[in-house]
């Protein structure tokens, strides 16, 4: 076919977990015109029938994706001049990449963009982890065909060192809870074996790891791993570090930490590049951003270079208009004032005397104060400060040593971390907290379930959701519940920034419709704080 004519590229993207030939009628294959017609545009895979999708013969018509009971199918179109840059494939109808950033050196480039937009595939590509197949992806391409691939001369010669090793690379990897299971032994000696800028005492110090260090890796906090994880980045010897999602678990003091120690990087000359969804550590970090955008899961196209501060507020913007791209039809604000105080009842759920307790050797205390309904409160403090401790008082769940609550109010908790060792999907888990009932098609999943994204999930394991996909789950089993109070303790965490956004919108919505009221524990500054922060009282001493 003449090549001009095919002005669109096609990206057919399978959801191998959702596409289920054993369960459907295979209605992908038979409805699909250029099937119909004698052409073989959708098959079945000879080894266990879920389908596969020719791009080339598909036309876009999207009845597949129309008629697949489970949702397993994403067809885009895509401009042609991006299909030219594909960077990388990882196999048939899976996710694509296309282009590069270029790195810079002796700076922190930072990437901004939602989950499963192939952020962390970048880094693994320019860390050297993978090497690009430019979908080639049943080929193991030689270094030389990869350089006569690409056209940027920066790129080029990154990849030359990558290929020579002249160019040393150490990375803090996103999937920090995988660290114990490749390593084995206390904190102190993972930060011996890789001390080899001799700063262990540095680091130690300034992420607050004292105490951790005779701990044996396996039974670290999130957060300490996270800065456990930090600290053996920065304390190896390479030219160039890459540091992905560095601040997911920390409390705020904690992340400037990090940061802090990010920061010294760059001034001892080294080169960043830093995937981050805060945006506000992200803006104290780095000196240019590059934006991924395109559809979550199917393909990211990455923008040019953009200096932070403007870049930032494109990815805000849903706009690029260097490319004059649009790659969202809404743009997100941080509007302080948008949280309207008169929707907040006079009505008191409860009120409370100053409380004090005693746990071990913390102390808390809580001034008093009262929570009305449809009241959304925004709890800041550091970790361990005793967030959790004080909605447990609320709930009765700890004894109050010293104060009074009026009424006892029944508390639905979404806890800080959360459990996946559950055997079954999450239709089951659904199931079982609606007390064995029947939910879809109910008042709760258009209110609640539609709205977080659930049905998507309702197939898959619990035990193989990513940490965003298990976050929204948590989410919705606490609001499910009959509660007077929802305590959301760090609902974002895991979530990408368009997805705390609009969660953080839609809880609020919720809550002042159901006349409930809600606390919300979080650490993220961007997203939440901003909408959620209605109460002027901070509730501690
Ligand atoms: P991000 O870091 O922006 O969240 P990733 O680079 O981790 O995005 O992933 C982008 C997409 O590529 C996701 O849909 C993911 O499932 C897919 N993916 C990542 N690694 C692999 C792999 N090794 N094989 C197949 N698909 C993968
Ligand atoms: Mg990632």
């Amino acid at each position: 076919m003449d090549k001009h004519l095919n002005f669109v590229h096609r990206v057919a993207v399978l959801d191998q977990e959702l596409c289920q030939p054993r369960k459907c009628g295979q209605e992908c294959i038979l409805y699909c015109p250029v099937n119909k017609t004698g052409g073989e545009c959708i098959v079945q895979r000879p080894d266990d029938g879920k389908a596969v999708i020719f791009e080339d013969l598909c036309t876009g018509c999207t009845i597949c994706v129309k008629k697949c009971p489970f949702d397993a199918i994403v067809i885009v179109n895509l401009a042609n001049e991006v299909g030219v840059d594909k960077i990388h494939q990882y196999g048939i109808n899976s996710f694509r990449l296309y282009k590069l950033p270029i790195p810079k050196e002796g700076s922190v480039t930072g990437l901004v963009g939602r989950n499963g937009m192939g952020k962390s595939t970048i880094i693994n590509l320019l860390s050297g982890n993978i090497k690009p197949n430019f979908g080639n992806f049943d080929k193991d391409l030689n270094w030389e065909d990869i350089f006569d691939k690409i056209s940027n001369i920066e790129l080029r010669k990154h990849f030359e060192k990558i290929s020579t090793k002249s160019l040393r690379t150490s990375i803090k990897p996103q999937l920090v809870y995988l660290i114990p299971k490749i390593f084995k032994g206390t904190v102190m000696e993972l930060l011996k074996k890789y001390d080899e800028r001799n700063m262990r005492d540095l680091l130690i110090d300034s992420l607050g790891l004292k105490n951790s260090l005779t701990k044996d890796v396996s039974t670290l906090s999130g957060g300490e791993l996270q800065r456990v994880a930090v600290a053996v980045a920065a304390s190896k010897d390479a030219d160039y570090y890459f540091f992905d999602e560095p601040s997911s678990y920390n409390d705020i003091y904690q992340r400037l930490a990090v940061s802090k120690v990010i920061n010294n990087l760059a001034k001892d000359g080294k080169s960043v590049m830093i995937v981050e969804h805060d945006m506000s550590l992200l803006d104290y970090l780095s000196d240019n951003v590059f934006i991924i955008y395109g559809e979550p899961g199917s393909y990211g196209i990455v923008s040019t270079l953009q200096s932070t501060k403007i870049g930032i507020n494109n990815f805000l913007e849903g706009f690029i208009p260097t490319e004059n791209v649009r790659f969202r039809d809404k743009s997100y604000r941080f509007d302080i004032s948008n949280v309207t105080e008169n929707m907040i009842s006079n009505m008191s759920i409860v009120s409370y005397t100053s409380m004090k307790k005693k746990l071990g050797g913390f102390n808390l205390k809580v001034n008093n104060g009262d929570i009305h309904q449809g009241e959304v409160i925004g709890i800041v403090g550091a970790n361990a400060l005793g967030k959790t401790t004080f909605m447990k008082m609320l709930s009765g769940l700890e004894k109050i040593d010293e104060g009074q609550l009026d009424s006892e109010v029944r508390i639905s908790y979404k806890p800080q971390y959360l459990n996946q060792d559950i055997d079954g999907d999450v239709r089951s888990l659904l199931y079982s907290v609606n007390n064995g009932q029947q939910f879809e098609g109910s008042l709760m999943e258009e209110q609640i379930l539609n709205p977080l994204g659930l049905r998507k999930l309702y197939d898959k394991s619990v035990k193989g959701l990513s940490g965003g996909e298990l976050q929204k789950v948590a989410v919705s089993l606490s609001l499910v519940r009959d509660a007077d109070i929802y305590a959301l303790d760090e609902p974002s965490a895991f979530l990408d920034i368009e997805d705390r956004i609009s969660l953080a919108k839609f809880v609020q919505r919720l809550i002042k419709a159901k006349g409930k009221s809600e606390s919300l524990v979080d650490k993220n500054i961007c997203g939440f704080h901003r909408h959620a922060c209605g109460n002027k009282r901070p509730p501690f001493g």
